[in-house]
């Protein structure tokens, strides 16, 4: 099947499903195993058994499953982590929580990260600074699975638990890092259908407005923080100044917000 066909019929199914065509190509360049930019230098037709597997890609991609589910992978601050319906997809604004973290430390902390999913700012934060030492929660078994895999895919060494929020130990942590579910049951459905119908609700969705995890988060944190320790959120945009109450009513005293690229608020820091 030649490349120009192809690629003419994707322009196409772009069009009349409302997809980037761009993910067309990306699935293509997955499929053999080079750069979009190398496709037209690199191939002029596909074989009989590689334009069945685009077409097996194609046919989920135009019901909206996100690219990152099909191929399994995804890239988070320079790494490959491997995603899969019992994960969130790491959104690029995360890598603002992570940068901002990394500010803070000098390497020799002790850190939580509550609700790691596939592990992508624990396993960031240890591989950025090797000194740290890296806990992470996730209440999904699955996800403290998937997120396993990722660190051993990046060779790294950290100490995950299935649990509800904070391990069972009463551990003290340094820096507690956390980007949980912060999306209220009405705008859920208004979000996109690649969200909505294929990422896991339990990962967006928290009650009270979005607000629940933060609330139980603070009202826990002061048994599992360091006198000097400090906690970083990302958060909705709007839900700035309800975790600023949420915190002071916790006893800490200090709240930071810091904006994402987009010049959202997007992320918190709190300190006692
Ligand atoms: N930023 C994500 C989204 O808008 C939400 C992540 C979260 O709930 N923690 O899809």
């Amino acid at each position: 099947m030649l490349l120009t066909n192809i690629l003419g019929d994707a322009r196409q199914l772009a069009i009349t499903y409302g997809i980037p065509y761009h993910n067309f190509k990306l699935l293509l360049g997955y499929v053999l195993d080079c750069s979009v930019v190398d496709l037209r230098l690199k191939y002029n037709s596909l074989s009989d058994f590689e334009y069945e597997i685009y077409q097996g890609f194609v046919a989920r991609l135009i019901k909206h499953e996100p690219l990152q589910y099909i191929t399994g992978i995804t890239g988070f601050y320079g790494l490959d982590f491997r995603v899969d319906p019992t994960v969130l997809i790491p959104r690029p604004e995360t890598e603002g929580l992570v940068e901002w973290v990394l500010s803070y430390c000098n390497g020799s902390e002790s850190v939580l990260d509550i609700g790691t999913g596939s592990g992508a700012i624990a396993i960031t934060l240890k591989k950025q600074l090797l000194s740290l030492d890296v806990c992470a929660t996730d209440i999904s078994a699955d996800a403290i699975a998937t997120a396993k895999k990722n660190a051993a895919s990046n060779k790294c060494s950290i100490d995950f638990f299935n649990s509800d929020l904070f391990p069972d130990s009463k551990d003290v942590y340094d820096i507690i890092v956390s980007n949980p579910p912060y999306i209220s049951s009405v705008d859920y459905l208004t979000l996109a259908p690649e969200i909505l119908e294929f990422e896991p609700r339990n990962a967006l969705v928290a009650d009270d407005n979005g607000l629940a995890y933060y609330s139980r988060i603070l009202q826990m944190a002061h048994d599992y923080l360091s006198p000097e320790g400090m906690i970083f959120f990302e958060i909705g945009s709007e839900q700035a100044k309800p975790i600023t109450g949420f915190a002071h009513q916790a006893g800490f005293c200090k709240v930071k917000v810091k904006q994402d690229l987009n010049g959202f608020d997007r992320y918190l820091m709190i300190t006692p």
